[in-house]
């Protein structure tokens, strides 16, 4: 098990990773809400101890962001106030569990074995871009209030844009996030899918949501599709 200790003060974070390396516990540190953001995502960690107040995007942003993205292992939030509302703020961005500054090591350490023992919980939040919405719960999509049905490759690649909002998409992001790295019909797959998704998600509604980047990829606009000037 991996921890990541996203902490700004130097000496805490020090001292924290020295306690856990005493467990035999390996941890990474994020100084910052962003590299933090990163880290989380490019390697899968046994809990992550989140500060509340970080420089840049605090520990509440920064749990919702991980959450979104589909990051699921268990936070431990560090407050240093014990207020009803960062509570309940770290609760709705997907935290696990909280501590109050300052805190007995031995708790933590308590603390932080529970969570790795529990494992990540998928609990998926439903995805909004304009009108179309996605629940990865029970892989539903809708426009408006209309069932949009999507084969299992269609909906993969529509949660992809739907994670990015806005964001141009590399053909080889959208290839590389959907398929297989063994499949072999690699060439022109991504576009034949967007032209399938555009023929459920947009065309029946009138709407222009998924747009075409020339040489570069798509962009799943920000706002759907539904601004009054894509009509
Ligand atoms: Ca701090």
């Amino acid at each position: 098990m991996r921890l990541l200790i996203v902490e700004d003060e130097p000496k805490m974070a020090a001292l924290v990773k020295r306690g856990m390396s005493d467990e035999g516990i390996a941890a990474d540190v994020a100084g910052r809400g962003e590299d933090a953001l990163w880290m989380a995502q490019a390697a899968e960690y046994g809990a992550i101890l989140l500060d509340v107040m970080l420089p840049g995007i605090d520990g509440f942003e920064v749990c919702r962001r991980l959450r979104a993205a589909g990051v699921w292992s268990p936070v431990l939030m560090l407050t240093a106030r014990d207020a009803v509302e960062d509570r309940v703020a770290g609760l709705d961005g997907g935290a696990d569990d909280y501590l109050v500054k300052p805190f007995a090591f031995d708790e933590l350490l308590a603390r932080l074995r529970a969570l790795v023992r529990r494992g990540p919980i998928e609990r998926p939040t439903v995805l909004e871009v304009g009108d179309l919405r996605l629940d990865p719960a029970d892989h539903r999509v809708t426009r408006g209030d209309v069932p949009v049905a999507l084969s299992p490759k269609e909906y993969a690649m529509l949660e992809v844009f739907m994670r990015r909002p806005g964001q141009v998409l590399a053909r080889l992001t959208l290839l590389e996030s959907v398929w297989d790295e063994g499949y072999e019909n690699r060439s022109n797959v991504v576009d034949v899918y967007v032209r399938y998704l555009r023929e459920k998600v947009d065309r029946p509604f009138g709407v222009a949501s998924i747009e075409t980047v020339r040489g570069t990829g798509y962009r799943l606009r920000a706002d759907g599709g539904c601004s009054p000037a894509s009509r």
